[in-house]
């Protein structure tokens, strides 16, 4: 039987590798202006830094993690998102006692069961910011331009920012009691909240139900619950942000799946092609840094998924030109000359010209219709005759000229024809 790989997983194939390397070098670049550095963690952690982190009544912990014992018994999981190991290390290596404010950011595959669907899989890849150190509502605001331009740079438009409050541990319980009070004798919301309702009755605003919403819809929302350290933060926040002319639409509803997070909320949307995409999610987790045993440190972030981006990005046609085209491909037609052919090309490497050297020969027809493939620029031709007289054949793919030229020169020929177009 042939084995496949497992079931919400995939490769990245060496055309589909291009596209990754140029969104992490984007995302590492324009990271690099805002001053983040990046900090790299185990794809396993502990099983109880997400029950502790994350919170245990939400779907990830409950349904989606992947935990297993290793020999020793120890009870491991896959992280299934980057903040709560990057506050662990934070907390670990007390990153904190270097004065001041952290600023990290992370990149690399997660893991969680959930059911596979189009865009969704059990292994994919997020990449993220975390500002650790300060309660300043200035980082609440810095840390969105971050993904906005972030995005802007990657080519998406019709960009949106959703932002709420959900207050601190004090306003939010009032909250939550005022939602049990007016939504615990509703029979008819869906069993996913019935759950919530006991455990989190905010996340009640989170479920996408029709009905549930419906039976949702009038209820008070939590900003009118802000207390006033709670509200002045809000208000701090969106003034820088206005002062920056960073826009955003305040969306009451919105309260993000995670228990850790506090006060500001948001999510950045991508509507460009129609359907309305939450390309990153964040906000601020004031308690998260205590919660993993390090002293009380308030932090904000945001995280972003690198599947969907690529995929919105391919549909947007920003791919057309990605190409690993080599510059020469070499073709030797004649096995006598496979050694000298096998030195040109090392040559050509050497001097940075990205080349095909010839492993096999066959017929000059059917190396061309190789090179052609391959989409290379220039074919260097090895013939008895000219290798005779200490020349090869080179021949402009585009247009199909061909020169002939001194093998000492050639590489040089080649770079200064790469300059021109044909
Ligand atoms: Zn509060
Ligand atoms: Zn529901």
């Amino acid at each position: 039987m042939k084995i496949t790989a497992p079931r919400g997983t995939f490769d990245i194939l060496p055309e589909d590798a291009l596209r990754w390397h140029w969104l992490e070098a984007t995302i590492r670049r324009i990271f690099g202006y805002y001053g983040y550095q990046e900090i790299r963690t185990p794809v396993f952690e502990h099983t109880e830094l997400f029950q502790r982190g994350i919170g245990t009544a939400t779907d990830i912990v409950e349904k989606e993690m992947y935990t297993f014992n290793d020999k020793g018994g120890r009870s491991l999981t896959l992280r299934p998102e980057g903040t709560a190991p990057v506050v662990r290390s934070y907390v670990e290596h007390k990153l904190y006692s270097r004065g001041g404010i952290t600023k990290l950011f992370y990149m690399g595959p997660m893991f969680r069961q959930e059911r596979p669907q189009a865009g969704r899989f059990r292994q994919f890849h997020q990449f993220g910011v975390e500002l650790l150190g300060t309660e300043s509502p200035l980082a609440d605001a810095e840390v969105i331009p971050v993904a906005v331009e972030l995005y802007k740079e990657l080519g998406l438009t019709d960009l949106e920012v959703l932002l709420n409050s959900i207050g601190c541990p004090a306003c939010r319980e009032e909250y939550q009691k005022e939602l049990f009070s007016r939504l615990s004798s509703l029979r008819e919301l869906c069993v996913s909240c019935q759950q919530r309702l006991q455990k989190n009755p905010m996340r009640l605003l989170d479920c996408k139900n029709p009905r549930c919403r419906e039976l949702t819809e009038d209820v008070p929302q939590v900003t009118d619950y802000l207390c006033p350290a709670c509200s002045e933060h809000l208000e701090k926040t969106l003034s820088f942000l206005d002062r920056a002319g960073i826009g955003y639409r305040l969306e009451p509803r919105l309260v993000r799946g995670f228990d850790y997070y506090t006060r500001t909320v948001f999510e950045v949307i991508n509507s460009g092609l129609g359907a309305q995409n939450a390309v990153c999610g964040g906000g601020r987790y004031d308690h998260l840094v205590e919660e993993c045993g390090g002293p009380p440190m308030p932090g904000v972030g945001f995280a972003s998924g690198m599947e969907r981006l690529l995929l919105t990005l391919e549909q947007q046609g920003k791919f057309a030109g990605f190409s690993s085209a080599p510059q020469v491909v070499l073709v030797v037609l004649d096995e006598k000359l496979a050694a000298d052919g096998f030195e040109l090309a090392t040559g050509f490497r050497r001097e940075g010209i990205t080349t095909e050297s010839c492993l096999e020969v066959k017929s000059l027809k059917a190396q061309l219709r190789a090179a052609d493939k391959l989409q290379a620029k220039f074919v260097v031709i090895l013939g008895e005759d000219e290798w005779k007289d200490g020349q090869v054949s080179v021949r402009r793919m585009a247009d199909g000229k061909q020169w002939r030229v001194d093998r000492e020169e050639v590489s040089r020929f080649i770079k200064d024809l790469s300059g021109r177009e044909p």
